[in-house]
């Protein structure tokens, strides 16, 4: 039987939605499944893979490891795969894998299929599917017959799968691997964290998203107001991203990205089919918009027809009542 490598992207205290989503994938596959989990505390972390039907974990608990360095991360990754050999490699399409499995396709020679977000497997095949031009049409990728016995490598983008649920505490066979010494060609020397601690939107539980209603990048405050007494992530349109009001890493959507909150409170949004490509897996979605024939409350759970300028900071005030 071949196998799959799941890379496990971590946030050092649990997995990333994504990595769950790739693990439960993986399962359907038939394939017998491996994780990989790189970084200080991998090796707890990894114990928990065996509810996730991992079989073996690889585990590299290294220091110089805490942080993404590609040439370290790329002679980790190239040896786990050089001494498995899986069929297929499962990685979240992240700002990290994006960057590192391009370089890792390259030296351990095997296909990619990069920021996929459909992913089935047939008689242990991959099926996969990936937007292009902007989301305007979807392709489907085939990897040829000269790839066999080669490593084929999927980037999926996250909120895309499901996630299944563990199996209970099954035993997952732990390998650890030591970081070779590395002639490094490029150093990090500092990192300056963004001024928000607030988590990505892809892993969200709740997001306050705002669209052109708001009017201004100023009155964004309201959200940012509104968010801070939920736990909440701040979303955005693409119409506010493109107006420069917010950066482009806030924007929800087709061309942006997909998110799976447990709530979504969409504020002056019109609900544009590409706006909802991206938030419609929310399990609760709140619109606020004065337009009661705006699309977004077709799709919403609780449609609020009103001014997001009287709505969300009443709405803050509420929750701040029952929350504080
Ligand atoms: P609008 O459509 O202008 O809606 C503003 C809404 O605010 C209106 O419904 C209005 O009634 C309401 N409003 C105004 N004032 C108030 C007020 N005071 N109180 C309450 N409500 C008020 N869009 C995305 O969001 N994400 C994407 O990833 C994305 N990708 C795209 C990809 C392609 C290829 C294309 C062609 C388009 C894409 N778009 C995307 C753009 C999308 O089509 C819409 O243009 C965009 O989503 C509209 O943003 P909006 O809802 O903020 O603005």
């Amino acid at each position: 039987m071949g196998s799959i490598l799941v890379f496990a992207e971590h946030l050092g205290s649990d997995f990333k939605r994504g990595t769950y989503e790739l693990l439960t994938a993986a399962q359907t596959s038939g394939l017998e499944v491996n994780a990989l989990v790189l970084g200080p505390g991998s090796e707890p972390l990894a114990k928990k893979l065996g509810a996730w039907g991992v079989k073996e974990a690889l585990v590299c608990e290294d220091n110089n490891l805490k942080e993404y360095n590609p040439e370290l991360f790329l002679s980790i990754v190239a040896e786990a795969i050089s001494s498995l050999k899986p069929e297929y490699v499962l990685a979240p399409a992240s700002m990290l894998c994006r960057d590192l499995f391009p370089r890792v396709a390259q030296k351990v020679t095997s296909a990619v299929a990069s920021d996929c977000t459909e992913l089935s497997f047939t008689g242990g095949a991959a099926d996969v599917r990936k937007p292009l031009y902007a989301g305007r049409c979807s392709a489907k990728i085939e990897f040829q017959n000269s790839t066999s016995g080669m490593t084929k490598i999927i980037l999926m983008r996250a909120n895309q799968l499901p996630v299944g649920s563990p199996m209970g505490q099954a035993e997952v066979s732990i390998k650890k691997l030591s970081l070779k010494p590395v002639d490094l060609k490029t150093k990090i020397k500092e990192i300056v964290k963004g001024a928000t601690e607030k988590l990505d939107l892809t892993e969200a539980n709740i997001i306050v998203s705002g669209g052109r209603g708001m009017k201004g990048p100023e009155h964004f405050k309201l959200l940012e107001d509104l968010a801070s007494v939920l736990g909440a992530t701040v979303g955005a349109s693409r119409a506010v991203v493109d107006a420069g009001w917010v950066p482009h890493s806030m924007q929800v959507g087709q061309t942006g990205k997909t998110v799976a909150p447990t709530l979504y409170i969409a504020c002056g949004i019109s609900g544009a089919i590409q706006h909802l490509a991206g938030m419609s897996g929310s399990k609760v979605i709140v619109a606020i918009n004065k337009d009661p024939d705006a699309p977004i409350f077709q799709k919403s759970t609780y449609g609020i027809v009103g001014d997001v300028f009287e709505v969300v900071p009443a709405l803050t005030e509420e929750f701040k009542k029952l929350l504080q």
